[in-house]
């Protein structure tokens, strides 16, 4: 059994990372953006570029979040997330690399300094100028009220969401806390991710030129499959599960 596999290999690591994508959040209940009939389908992005030029824009994105915070705001860890968080816990994981955005591997009760946000969070806001965290209740009740866009009261800086948008650099301190916690382990697990989109789906082959093993645990088939040394296409709720004996 692929299940049994996998739990000896978590057995006989030392130090493993693990790599979400958005695949262990559709379980949640978060639909997957990038999928057929996902969210991009529906809307063009709205580029950074276009988000700091115009108000209008500005005010597009935060309707946009209103309507997206019934799926994100709404959700809770599930299976998969309960069983990372307690690998993190035992000490077996070291890291948690996500390139989601919905803050559900802080909900599981992984601690923020073992998880790293590739693309950010957008459970809450900071100020684009002098990275204050603002949180999205008052933001998004004040919006409701006149449309009012927020302004950062320290600086006067422009307020959004922290997540990464499109056409917006990656956060180089979390680019390179990932390589250095990918370079130090000797297992390296990405799940729910096609591991198309760099440069995040760089970290597999960093960690498998380095001499980790790579598991790769999707319900689709991926680009890296033939790099992997296990090849899971299951739900990754119920296999962690099994594997683990965690509900
Ligand atoms: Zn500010």
């Amino acid at each position: 059994m692929a299940q049994n596999e996998l739990a000896q290999m978590i057995e006989e690591a030392q130090r493993a990372v693990v790599f979400t994508g958005a695949g262990i959040s559709t379980e949640s209940g978060i639909p997957d953006f990038r999928s057929p009939g996902g969210v991009w389908e529906k809307y063009q992005p709205i580029m950074f570029d276009d988000f700091l030029a115009s108000e209008d824009m500005r005010r597009e994105s935060w309707r946009r979040k209103i309507g997206a915070e019934k799926t994100i705001g709404a959700a809770t860890p599930n299976r998969g997330h309960r069983v990372v968080a307690s690998l993190v816990k035992s000490g077996k994981v070291s890291h948690v690399i996500t390139q989601n955005i919905d803050g559900l591997h802080q909900a599981s009760g992984i601690p923020d300094k073992r998880i790293i946000e590739l693309h950010g969070n957008a459970t809450y806001a900071k100020c684009l100028d002098c990275g204050r965290r603002y949180e999205l209740g008052p933001i998004v009740e004040a919006f409701k009220a006149d449309e009012s866009l927020p302004i950062c009261d320290h600086c006067e800086g422009i307020i959004k969401t922290a997540t990464i948008s499109f056409g917006q650099s990656m956060p180089e301190a979390e680019m390179a806390r990932a390589e250095e916690a990918t370079l130090a382990c000797d297992l390296f697990i990405a799940m729910g991710s096609s591991l198309v989109v760099y440069p995040a789906a760089g970290f597999p082959l960093i960690a498998k030129d380095n001499g980790a093993r790579l598991v790769i645990l999707n319900r689709e088939p991926t680009s890296l499959d033939s790099m992997a040394d296990l090849v899971l296409n299951s739900e990754i709720g119920e296999t962690l599960g099994e594997a683990s004996g965690i509900e």
